[in-house]
């Protein structure tokens, strides 16, 4: 038994065969051509870059794919059709005389090591992008591949020096849940694809070909980065003990989810869920939940190179509240700054967390923010739609929100674009002026939502993510629960819902409190909705 430990990209536990999968570099006939032939060649390239575009026109179309998903394909798409890498070929067939599978490699190997010369790691990983459609033309050229996996079998567990994207995608289509390799890291595209689709995947495994060979039993631990090679019998008990405990805990979460949502005495409360990604939506849905309480939409903005478009976002949205039916999806405009920024909003700030962030740096770029105005206006028709805008400080800023989406209102009414009239608008409650001014801001939102992590970081004056003065971050503080009440007050005032939405929601120990100040709407994370409804069922208000 040998045990690896690993870095853990993607979560889960699996027992599985493993397949090494041989990825030495594809072998090429280096030919001269004749200029008689370059036309030809020509032709080949053309149609071989046809076929690979169609093919990855092929994976959009046939998977439920997030939008980080989609741009990486797209971003395939892009390099293919990029002008100056068919000139290159082009200058190599006619100058060089060379065969096209030579004319590639040249081109892709230089595209490779230059991107894996950059210092930005986020550049660095491009090169994967770069490697994966070299393989994909030059197998598709000549019928040989690298690394097969096209007949690898959901049992197993494919063993790799890397993966890349397309194979990601394609052992996807194989049902394969669980993947170990060498090379890898937290923000490659292969990372994130294997993430949202919710395989397993343990990487930084050191010598892993020496160490791991096809035919050998694995335990992996894609929490923990835990790979065990043939385990001995004590290990698989231990093993076998683990996932019980998860079936039991997926057994008991199904128990519950099927009860009221009440405590002892018979007081309903609403329990919605927090989702990051729509992955989540499968899990979500089955959760049983009266709706979603807070889509953090930055998380669109994070994964990709590119800023997601109205188009892609609108997609997403109406997936969402298409999903959930007739029950309210509280979908946050982005929330970019403080510790969350897009590829190309980067700036340096001395406290980020005072800084530029939420609506306001929405407000500092309005076309950005209209996009995805746009997108959740249209979205809107599907479904029960409240749009909420994070790190309002007062009347002022709703305010300056809110003629944003009238703008963007009298625009797609001129573009006769269907959009929906009938959204709710409301703010997130995490500033304390906002809480304090929160009587003005009741008389013209639709709702509140309390954001306890921001509001409790803003008033007791703590880094939310400072480990040394963790101590300090109290969210039952005194001072945060009297902001929190006073917020309750203007709400029942204005005859406006409320709830919570941070993590406060998601954590037992405060849960009797937040009922007793008075909230009877909260939103927890998934991953504790099940503990949290066990847990309001055993209070007595
Ligand atoms: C909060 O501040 O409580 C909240 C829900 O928002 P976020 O954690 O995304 O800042
Ligand atoms: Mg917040």
């Amino acid at each position: 038994m040998t045990r690896l430990l690993g870095k853990a990209i993607s979560g889960g536990l699996h027992k599985g065969i493993a397949r090494v999968i041989d990825s030495t570099q594809l072998v090429v006939d280096h030919q001269t051509i004749s200029s008689s032939d370059v036309d030809s060649e020509w032709q080949r390239f053309l149609s071989a870059i046809e076929h690979i575009i169609k093919d990855t026109k092929g994976l959009l179309d046939d998977l439920s794919l997030a939008v980080s998903d989609q741009e990486i394909l797209n971003s395939h798409i892009m390099i293919m059709e990029d002008p100056e890498f068919h000139k290159a070929i082009e200058n190599s067939l006619s100058k060089d005389l060379v065969c096209l599978e030579s004319a590639l490699n040249k081109h892709f190997s230089y595209m490779v090591e230059y991107f894996k010369s950059m210092e930005d790691e986020y550049f660095r990983q491009r090169a994967d992008d770069y490697a994966d459609i070299n393989e994909r033309l030059l197998t598709h050229l000549t019928g040989k591949s690298n690394s097969d996996l096209s007949n690898i079998t959901a049992s197993e567990i494919p063993v790799l020096n890397e993966v890349i994207p397309s194979q990601i995608i394609s052992l996807f289509n194989n049902k394969v849940s669980c993947i170990c390799t060498e090379h890898g890291s937290e923000t490659s595209h292969s990372s994130i694809l294997a993430r949202s689709m919710g395989i397993t995947l343990v990487t930084e495994l050191k010598n892993i070909k020496s160490k791991i060979a096809t035919g050998d039993l694995l335990l992996v631990d894609g929490n923990e980065g835990v790979v065990i090679v043939e385990p001995d019998a004590d290990t698989l008990k231990v093993y076998e003990i683990e996932l019980q405990e998860e079936a039991l805990e997926q057994a008991k979460l199904k128990e519950i989810i099927n009860l009221e949502t009440q405590t002892l005495d018979g007081t309903k409360i609403s329990l919605s869920v927090n989702m990051e990604l729509p992955e989540e939506l499968d899990r979500i849905e089955a959760l049983n939940s009266d709706g979603i309480g807070l889509f953090r939409t930055e998380f669109l903005y994070l994964e990709t190179d590119m800023l997601p478009t109205e188009q892609a976002q609108f997609e997403v949205y109406k997936k969402v509240l298409e999903r959930m039916k007739d029950k309210p999806v509280i979908i946050r405009t982005m929330d970019l700054g403080g510790d969350k920024f897009a590829s190309d909003e980067t700036w340096d700030e001395d406290n980020p967390y005072l800084g530029c962030r939420g609506i306001r740096l929405s407000l500092l770029k309005p076309e950005m923010f209209k996009t995805q105005i746009r997108a959740l206006l249209r979205a809107g028709l599907y479904g029960k739609l409240w749009v909420m805008f994070p790190m309002i400080n007062d009347i002022e800023d709703y305010n300056s929100a809110m003629s944003i989406v009238k703008e963007c209102v009298t625009e797609l009414e001129s573009d006769n674009i269907e959009f929906s009239n009938s959204n709710k608008f409301g703010t997130m409650i995490e500033v304390p002026s906002a809480a304090l001014t929160s009587s003005e801001l009741a008389e013209v939102c639709d709702f509140f939502s309390i954001g306890s992590n921001d509001l409790t970081q803003y008033t007791v004056a703590v880094d939310r993510n400072n480990s040394t003065i963790a101590n300090l971050y109290k969210p039952n503080h005194p001072a945060v629960l009297k902001l929190m009440k006073m917020t309750l007050n203007s709400a029942k005032e204005w005859g406006i819902p409320v709830g919570l939405c941070g993590e406060m929601a998601s954590n037992p120990e405060y849960i009797e409190t937040l009922l007793k100040l008075g909230f009877r709407s909260l939103s927890t994370g998934p991953a504790k909705f099940a503990k949290i409804k066990e847990t309001i069922r055993n209070i007595n208000l």
